[in-house]
């Protein structure tokens, strides 16, 4: 893995060590020697983490960390406070000012490389989903998260711990207990059926399990779909840095060594949640950028562009394997005289019952899309033209037999609807050819009075 690595310290000494211990781990590394500049240099250059030193004359390491977090289009980039040894408050403010994790000087290099993967590791996850949550939309994906994770902050979290010893697990609950949900698993493959099923937003794992390697349930955990995500924090004994390093490799997210300072417990614990619930929001907007890609937000309908697409592909289908494949286009008869003598809200419930009411008339082969205003389309694959005409007719009368509700259930109104009917048309025919047709027949049926199913066999 590389990445850029900010070393901010005002002391050159202090940034050369750094710097020789990061390269040889194959990292790129930039550094900056005050807080100032180190904001200069996140806000023209992509950054993947910064090591922040606390004391700085001028503006101090919490201002810098403070700012980079108030910034929407900084606030992802994690930072790594060091703080001198004899300042155990350091860490407990550096936290406050929103940072991601902290070192202690002398920095022990074990710590610094795994911890730096770690934090690297989920910032790539977190790029990847800002990438896709911005590439559908323009709404400032990352104020919404920056305003969204205050929202959670006050919210417990829901912690899994795995150990087997009850000294080792009482302790670890009192101190969690402070802040989240805590639930307590002896048995590793009890633990692992429970973090897939019951949601938990962190698992915290003891070393030394009496008869259970705990890196065969890391590796479990990351290698289920449900559980991939799901951070992970293991609680280790001192000389344990070859099974820590292994862990760290294998995808567990954070570590902290026996004896258990109780504050820095909580602090990673509290970061871990953060992050996930940042990601976590990330990929609802992912998915929610998709949905709205294909979906029509009025009616819930798939959209044209969705339309499209699939009929490329069923169109293709059909033809390939000699079936038939009919398409309806279904318009709203007189549909612009609703809005102007009930409002635009009406002629908004009619198209939202509209389109309930097709979705109740078509089977789940066949796919109903609103292909635009007041006009919708039907693609019934393997259906033939008498078959699509059947379909079209049953519907047109179910449109016209039964009201409309407007305005709140307080008034009803008749709406009527025209079908235009098209069918494959052997090897030769086409997509475009095969909407003409049904368009063509379409406006017959508007021609002809309207309220009725016109095909183009006809
Ligand atoms: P015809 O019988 O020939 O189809 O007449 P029509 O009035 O239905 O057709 P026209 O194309 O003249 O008007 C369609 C109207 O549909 C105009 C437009 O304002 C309205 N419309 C399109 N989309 C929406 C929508 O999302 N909500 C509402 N309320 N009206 C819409
Ligand atoms: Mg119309
Ligand atoms: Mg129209």
């Amino acid at each position: 893995m590389t990445a850029r690595v900010l070393v901010v310290d005002d002391i050159a000494a202090n940034v050369k060590l750094l710097e020789a211990r990061l390269m040889a781990a194959y990292f790129q590394v930039i550094s900056a020697n005050s807080g100032q500049e180190a904001l200069d240099i996140c806000a023209r250059s992509p950054i993947d983490i910064v090591l922040l030193d606390v004391m700085m004359p001028g503006m101090d390491g919490f201002e810098v960390c403070q700012r980079l977090k108030a910034d929407p289009n900084t606030a992802h980039i994690p930072v790594v406070m060091v703080t001198a040894l004899d300042q155990p408050s350091d860490k407990v403010s550096g936290l406050e000012a929103g940072a991601d994790d902290f070192l202690t000087k002398p920095v022990n290099d074990l710590a610094l490389t795994t911890r730096v993967k770690s934090l690297v590791r989920l910032k790539m996850v977190t790029d990847e989903l800002r990438l896709r949550a911005d590439a559908g939309t323009d709404m400032g994906i990352d104020q919404l998260l920056v305003a969204g994770i205050d929202d959670k902050i006050g919210e417990r979290g829901r912690v899994l711990v795995v150990d087997d010893r009850v000294s080792s697990y009482e302790r670890l609950v009192k101190t969690l207990s402070l802040e989240h949900d805590v639930t307590v698993i002896t048995d590793p493959q009890e633990a692992l059926f429970s973090a897939a099923e019951d949601g938990y937003e962190l698992v915290v794992m003891s070393t030394g399990l009496e008869n259970f390697d705990v890196l065969r349930l890391c590796s479990q955990l990351r290698s289920l779909s449900r559980t991939r995500m799901l951070p992970l924090l293991l609680v280790a004994n001192p000389g344990e840095d070859a099974m820590l390093i292994r862990a760290i490799d294998m995808g567990v997210n954070d570590y902290i060594l026996r004896p258990v300072d109780q504050n820095e417990l909580v602090a990673r614990v509290r970061t871990q949640i953060k992050r996930s619930r940042y990601n976590e929001r990330l990929r609802e907007s992912v998915q929610q950028t998709v949905e709205m890609a294909i979906r029509d937000g009025l009616t819930g309908l798939n959209n044209r562009r969705y339309f499209d697409s699939h009929l490329e592909s069923a169109f293709d289908k059909a033809q390939s394997g000699g079936k038939p494949l009919s398409v309806l286009i279904v318009d709203i008869d007189h549909f612009k005289q609703v809005n102007d003598v009930h409002g635009h809200e009406a002629g908004d419930d009619v198209l939202r019952e509209f389109a309930k009411r097709i979705g109740k008339n078509v089977r789940n082969l066949d796919m109903a899309c609103r292909y635009g205003g007041e006009e919708f389309v039907l693609l019934m694959p393997e259906t033939d033209i008498e078959l699509a005409c059947i379909v079209a007719e049953r519907m047109r009368r179910e449109i016209a037999a039964h009201p409309f509700i407007i305005d709140g259930g307080t008034k009803q109104i008749n709406i009527t609807v025209s079908v235009g009917a098209a069918c494959i048309d052997g090897n030769s025919d086409s997509k475009k050819a095969l909407m003409k047709r049904a368009d063509d027949a379409l406006y017959s049926a508007k021609r002809n009075g309207r309220n009725q199913v016109v095909s183009d066999a006809a």
